[in-house]
Order: structure tokens, then C-alpha cells, then sequence
């Protein structure tokens, strides 16, 4: 038989990539098979090296909130690249994407633009610890926060436990300043500051856990995290590198601030949707705490393509495009995708629980509601792949894993939803017939 253009090409990428890929997820490990190469993608849809097209429910892991090859924000990045690339000084597009961001997002005074949300926690954690003199940090297992050597800590056993590094590579010492606690669970914050209160520079969390599939923060969660912090002298950031300008105009914070806006993170770091496809991230927060940055202040931060005027560009041409007609329409498509998805796998005796934060959404292979990341791993992981795989074959991508959010943009329209619509039964029954693997 021969190889499809895609198998190819992922022979070609072992030879010279590690396992063939530039970030692990897509090597599709997860779910079996290799990987379909991509070359185009318009609107909804993506279109693989062997003209195969997909509606897309990946959307770059979220940054195409406008839909793939937007005429608006194509037009702005080829403005911007014919006056040139990177000057390695200020320019025009970072002040206004700046000012946009600011605009937007109530608590956040002033921002430092970077090239990956990694980069965003890692200085932001790097501002904490600066600020408040401390070295610890706490993080709640199953949210990610980039490949940070000290946010790749797992937790040990116990309620209350020092990080243990998550990967070869990550030293026990950078994760020994890590404590990682379960999330959604403020008794152990509570355990851990009356443990640890004066040595913990911050809390990080994100705004709502996406990284193990779709966990919505408890309500009150956020804030108590909030409350916390302040009265212990410690920082919170909140990661909104997924549900910035996504979930809401102003993010997760967004959300929450609609119901009690009596509290606010301290910092804030962004990514994925403010860049729009090009490498944009960013930290941000109190003005106080931002002055401690150089040149302002005493803590190292740089970066030779931080701000560059082509991704600024991007970034700023598809937030003005976010408009409320925007999130409307993001909304209403995950409403309608997760909708078909329950009822497929219902209608199959498939049990699944779908689960929400804003319009994030992921379905957990599990009955039980999933509070946590103990709780995500209890899922029957084992139908993912060939539920995943029935949909892939009739063109509908989604994420090679069953522990990632699904994107949708304001492009998935009635037309593309319906094809996801048309694959899902034979999707579900694939995933009813799913075998354990046997131990
Ligand atoms: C994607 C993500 C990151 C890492 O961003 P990169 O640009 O991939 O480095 C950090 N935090 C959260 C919550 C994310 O979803």
C-alpha cells in the first residue's frame, strides 16, 4: 500500500524531529496511528498534505478564535510584514496591542509582552518570587502552565506535598520550591500557607483548568485562592493563556468579575488568542508589582523577538476583531458541538460526562462529575482513540487526546457543524465498542 502524503512526511520528520513532532501532543501518542500533516486551513476547516479537509476542533489550541486565514488579519500581518520583520526596538504595534489589553482586562495596569505562554509563567513566577523575596510556589496538579522546570512538578502523595520533578531534565531542586496541591480543594491551600505562609511567593492556577480536559474552578474558588494570597503576602497569578480573550471579551476574569468583582488577581499571564496565530504572549498586573521589571525594576526579563511588529500585528488585528457578535457565536457553536457529542454517545450507552468552563469544553469518558485531576484520570481513556480516529476518517479534527479542550471558532458555521453532526453516531458507536486493554 502505498503512504499517504502525511505518512511520508512524518518519516521524513523521525529521521530529523524528535518522535517527528515540535510539541508532543501531535505525534498522537494518545490515540494511535501518526499524524495528518497540515498545510492550509480556511475558516472552519484545515486541509492535510493529501488534500484531505477537516473541520477543525483543534483551532491551533485555541488561537484561532476567528476562524483560519481571517481576511482582516491576514490583511494586517502582510501590512506589517512588508515594512519589515524585527528591529529589536520599540515600535507603534506593541503599545497598541499594550493598550488594548489594558483596556480589556480591568486588574492588569501594564503588561511585558514574550513569545510563549511558558515564557509568560515563567517570568511571571519569576516577578512573584522577586517581589516578595519568597521562593516557594503553589500549583494544583493537572493544570499546565507551559514546560516551566518549576510548574513540571507532580504531586507526591499526601495532602499537602513538595513537588517532585514531573520529567528527566527538571532537577529536584527546581521542583522542591513547588507544592503542588489538588485542585479545586482550598482546605489544602489553607494547609499549605499555614504550613509554609511566609516562604510562598504565589499561588498560580489556571483562570479554569483546560489542560486536563475541562474543569471548571468551584464557584468561589478563584476568589478564596485571591483571598488567600493577599492575607499572606503572597502573589496570585492567574493563567489565562487559554481563556484569555476566548471564554469572554476580558477572559475567565471576565466571567468571574460579572458575578464578584470584590477581588482580582495580582498578575495575569495571556498567550494563544492574543497572538492569533503568530508567537505573542504576555504577563501583566498591578503597576506595583510590574515596576519591579527591568528596566523599571531589579528582575531580568528580555527577549529578542518579544513585541515583534509582525505578531503584534496579528494579535491586535484579531482582538478588534473579537467582537461581542464574535463571542456569541464561539459560544453557541460549543454549545451545539458538546450538545451533539452528549447525545451521540448517550444515544450508544456510552457513559461520558461533558464538561464546561465558558466556551471551553471537553467530554470525560466517566460518569462522575470531575472536580480534579484524580478524578480526570479515572476516565475510560481507552474509547477516546477510536472515537477520535472514527471522526478523523470522515473529517472532523479534534484533539489527539482525551485529556485536552475542544476549540471552536466564529467561523463554524451550520455547514461544518452539520458534518460534525453526520460523524458523530458512527464516532460514538466506535467508542461504545471500545476494549479495555487488557493488563
Ligand atoms: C498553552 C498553555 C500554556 C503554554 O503556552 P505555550 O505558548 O504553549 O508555551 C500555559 N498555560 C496554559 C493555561 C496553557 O493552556
Amino acid at each position: 500500500m502505498n503512504a499517504t502524503a502525511s505518512e511520508a512526511l512524518f518519516e521524513r520528520a523521525l529521521a530529523v524531529t524528535p518522535g517527528g513532532v515540535n510539541s508532543p501532543v501531535r505525534a498522537f501518542k494518545a490515540v494511535g496511528g501518526t499524524p495528518r500533516f497540515m498545510v492550509s486551513g480556511r475558516g472552519p476547516y484545515v486541509t492535510d498534505a493529501d488534500g484531505r479537509e477537516y473541520v477543525d476542533l483543534v483551532c491551533s489550541w485555541g488561537p484561532m478564535i476567528l476562524g483560519h486565514s481571517h481576511p482582516e488579519v491576514l490583511a494586517a500581518v502582510n501590512a506589517a510584514t512588508a515594512k519589515g520583520f524585527s528591529f529589536g526596538a520599540p515600535g507603534p504595534g506593541e503599545v497598541l496591542l499594550a493598550e488594548e489589553i489594558v483596556a480589556r482586562v480591568e486588574p492588569v495596569e501594564q503588561v511585558r509582552f514574550v513569545s510563549s505562554g511558558t515564557e509568560a509563567t515563567m517570568s511571571a513566577i519569576r516577578l512573584a518570587r522577586g517581589f516578595t523575596g519568597r521562593r516557594r510556589v503553589v500549583k494544583f496538579a493537572g493544570c499546565y502552565h507551559g514546560h516551566v522546570d518549576a510548574l513540571l512538578a507532580a504531586a507526591g502523595s499526601g495532602l499537602v506535598t513538595l513537588g517532585l520533578p514531573d520529567s528527566p531534565g527538571v532537577t529536584g531542586a527546581s521542583a522542591a520550591d513547588t507544592v503542588v496541591l489538588p485542585y479545586n480543594d482550598i482546605a489544602a491551600v489553607e494547609a499549605a500557607f499555614a504550613e509554609f505562609g511566609d516562604e510562598i511567593a504565589c499561588v498560580i492556577t489556571e483562570a479554569a483548568a483546560a489542560n486536563m480536559g475541562v474543569v471548571p474552578p468551584l464557584p468561589g474558588f478563584n476568589a478564596a485562592l485571591a483571598r488567600i494570597c493577599r492575607a499572606n503576602g503572597a502573589l496570585f497569578i492567574s493563567d489565562e493563556v487559554m481563556t484569555g480573550f476566548r471564554v469572554s471579551p476580558n477572559g475567565w476574569y471576565g466571567l468571574e468579575a460579572a458575578i464578584d468583582a470584590t477581588w482580582a488577581p495580582d498578575l495575569f499571564t495571556f498567550g494563544k488568542v492574543m497572538g492569533g496565530g503568530l508567537p505573542a504572549a504576555a504577563f501583566g498586573g498591578r503597576a506595583d508589582v510590574m515596576a519591579f521589571l527591568a528596566p523599571a525594576g531589579p528582575v531580568y526579563q528580555a527577549g529578542t523577538l518579544s513585541g515583534n511588529p509582525v505578531a503584534t500585528a496579528c494579535g491586535l488585528a484579531t482582538l478588534r476583531q473579537c467582537t461581542p457578535d464574535v463571542y456569541a457565536r464561539v459560544d453557541a457553536a460549543a454549545k451545539t458541538v458538546g450538545e451533539l457529542v452528549s447525545a451521540a454517545l448517550t444515544a450508544e450507552g456510552v457513559a461520558h460526562r461533558l464538561q464546561t468552563a465558558g466556551n471551553l469544553f471537553s467530554v470525560f469518558f466517566t460518569a462522575a462529575e470531575v472536580i480534579n485531576y484524580d478524578v480526570a484520570r479515572t476516565q475510560e481513556s481507552f474509547r477516546y482513540g477510536p472515537f477520535f480516529h472514527s471522526l478523523l476518517e470522515a473529517g472532523v479534527s479534534l484533539p489527539p487526546s482525551s485529556f485536552e479542550a475542544w476549540f471552536v471558532s466564529a467561523a463554524h458555521d451550520a455547514t461544518a457543524l452539520d458534518r460534525v453532526a453526520q460523524a458523530l453516531p458512527a464516532a460514538a458507536k466506535a467508542a461504545a465498542a471500545a476494549k479495555a486493554p487488557t493488563a
